[in-house]
């Protein structure tokens, strides 16, 4: 017999893409707090493989130096979403991987396609095997990671909201800067060759240029507790 919200609910995959500063991880990060799921945030893998890429002396301007050790550094993700963390050969990466150095680096890096591959690949053992479900973000999840996700989101903003919530997380950085480096990073991360930033067709598009964060969270809750119900 049918009994509401089942306390033993199958786990539910959901997928939350878009571009810089839309507030992709404080959604997910609560989203799957609420709704007691893992969390993965897929920009922290590939600032993860850029950090080691840059620590260890790789040509980041040639993909085929990048493809050929894309093998070798373990990645490993935390997924709670009250504690995520992110390691690199056992070595806590999760300051380091914020730095202006990474990020101006790390689309010339999550363009090549055998490093996609790779963290592709850990991304979809780390979604299979979280018993109750998982909330992960990035840019591609709806179209390649997890085509099969129980609901994809596409989280946009205007260009000039996503700069002023970056600006403010970096506390005080220069607003006209940092628009232009968001816009720079999204358009390589969207027209790159191997699985760009982009919509799935069956996404649910939520432009967040006007809500709160509150609001945006409610609204993927919402969304996820119909999936559940069956629609
Ligand atoms: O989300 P975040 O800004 O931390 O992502 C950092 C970078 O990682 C992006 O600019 C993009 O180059 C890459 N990325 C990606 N595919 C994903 C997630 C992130 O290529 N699914």
């Amino acid at each position: 017999m049918e009994n509401g919200a089942a306390p033993t609910a199958k786990p539910v995959i959901v997928a939350i893409d878009g571009p810089s500063g839309t507030g992709k991880s404080s959604t997910s990060k609560a989203v799957a707090a609420q709704l007691g799921l893992s969390y993965l945030d897929t920009g922290a893998q590939y600032r993860a493989i850029t950090w080691w890429m840059v620590h260890n002396g790789i040509d980041l301007a040639d993909p085929t130096a990048i493809a050929a050790v894309a093998g070798k550094p373990e990645i490993v993700s935390g997924t709670d979403p009250a504690a995520p963390t992110i390691t690199v050969d056992g070595v806590d990466v999760a300051a380091p991987i914020r730095t202006q150095e990474v990020t101006s680096k790390v689309s010339a890096v999550s363009a090549v396609p055998e490093v996609r591959t790779r963290i592709t690949e850990l991304q979809r053992s780390l979604a299979t095997g979280a018993e109750r479900g998982i909330v992960v973000e990035g840019r591609d999840i709806g179209t390649t990671v997890l085509p099969d996700a129980d609901l994809k989101v596409f989280l946009t903003a205007s260009p000039e909201a996503r700069a002023a919530r970056r600006s403010g997380e970096l506390k005080g950085a220069d607003l006209h800067a940092t628009r232009e480096a968001l816009i720079k990073r999204d358009a390589a991360d969207s027209s790159r060759k191997t699985s760009p930033l982009a919509k799935a067709d069956d996404a649910v598009e939520v432009d967040t240029t006007e809500l709160t964060l509150a609001q945006v969270i409610e609204c993927v809750v919402t969304l996820v507790e119909e999936k559940r119900a069956g629609k």
